[in-house]
């Protein structure tokens, strides 16, 4: 197995097992230095979305790089306020201008958004059909949203991205993808930076003569998990690929495992404080017309069980 050793997703596309994310890096040299680094070192996946406003930082670095892209898987999302029939349409042939592409390996919608979203999955489906994208997924996506979607579509969903990480691993709904074949994707899969200094996690890198970073992305693998770490460093981009070289016994696993508590890095409660303070402060933002079409969605789809 090596990076470009990948899963067979339910439409019998293979999708890498590690990929750079790009969030937080900014658009122009920053983000195409990473990609570069990346791409030269054996990366074949990229993950970015509408929100992150670095796709044409992707796009030209994808170019610069001088692998085929028929090499790279290319992941890329729908945003919040782009969601609808035709705006995802829209946003779609944006996102290929700005890549420089024309085609998507991966789209999935960055947010669930209720209705709303069955109207976007209804773009990406014909989309799809069209031969544009390879693969359509979501993101984010708990148990009662994907039933939602699944009862309401024609394809279903190859993929659903989510925070996953040791203190986040989510057995329930990795249950329920599984039995539903959609992948899991492990998004700050790291926790952004937060789980390295895990004691537990210290211990397995110390016993393993590994990074903390790399425990943790091979234990995604192991686990079956998609994982897509990312870095703006140099080292940090090539070590946390050198992964295929070792391999968690069942106990470490389990070790890992058991650090799930259920916690998210950005509970329910902080996300609507955070919205009530935007809107006290008056700055209606594009961030904030996210938060709050997500706040209430969630709340339509919870009150009405869909
Ligand atoms: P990660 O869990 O990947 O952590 C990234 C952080 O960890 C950065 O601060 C990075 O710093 C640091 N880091 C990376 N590797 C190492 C290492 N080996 N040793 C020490 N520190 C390290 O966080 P992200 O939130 O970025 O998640 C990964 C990707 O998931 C995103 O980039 C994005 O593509 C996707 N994502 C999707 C979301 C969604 O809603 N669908 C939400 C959030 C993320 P440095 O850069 O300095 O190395």
């Amino acid at each position: 197995m090596d990076l470009s050793s990948g899963v067979t997703l339910n439409n019998g596309i293979e999708m890498p097992w590690i990929g750079l994310g790009v969030f937080k890096l900014e658009e122009g040299k920053q983000v195409e230095k990473a990609v570069i680094t990346a791409l030269k070192n054996g990366y074949r996946s990229i993950d970015t979305a509408y929100v992150y406003h670095n796709e044409e930082g992707v796009g030209k670095a994808i170019k610069a790089s001088g692998v085929p892209r028929s090499e790279i898987f290319l992941t890329t999302k729908v945003g919040v306020t782009q969601q609808g029939y035709e705006s995802t349409k829209e946003a779609f042939h944006q996102s290929l201008r700005f890549l420089q592409t024309d085609y998507l390996d991966l789209y999935l919608i960055h947010w669930p958004q209720g209705k709303l979203s069955l109207d976007t999955w209804r773009a990406m489906e014909e989309l799809y059909e069209e031969g544009l994208i390879r693969a359509i997924g979501v993101s984010n996506h708990d148990i009662h949203h994907l039933e939602y979607l699944l009862s309401n579509c024609r394809i279903p969903p190859a993929v659903n991205q989510i925070e996953f990480h040791p203190l986040h691993s989510r057995p329930k709904l990795h249950k329920y993808c599984r039995e539903k074949k959609i992948q899991v994707v492990a998004w700050s899969p790291l926790m952004q930076g937060k789980a390295l200094g895990l004691p537990e996690i210290q211990a397995l890198a110390d016993r393993y003569q590994k990074t903390p970073a790399q425990i943790i992305l091979r234990w995604n693998i192991q686990k079956g998990v998609v994982t897509i770490p990312k870095s703006g460093n140099a080292k940090r981009i090539i070590s946390n690929s050198q992964v295929f070289d070792f391999e968690l016994s069942a106990r470490d696993m389990n070790v890992i495992n058991l650090l799930n508590k259920n916690s998210p890095m950005v509970l329910r409660r902080d996300r609507i404080k955070h919205l009530f303070e935007m809107l006290k402060s008056r700055k209606f933002d594009r961030k904030l017309l996210s938060l709050l079409s997500n706040a209430v969605g969630d709340r339509i789809q919870q009150t009405l069980k869909i």
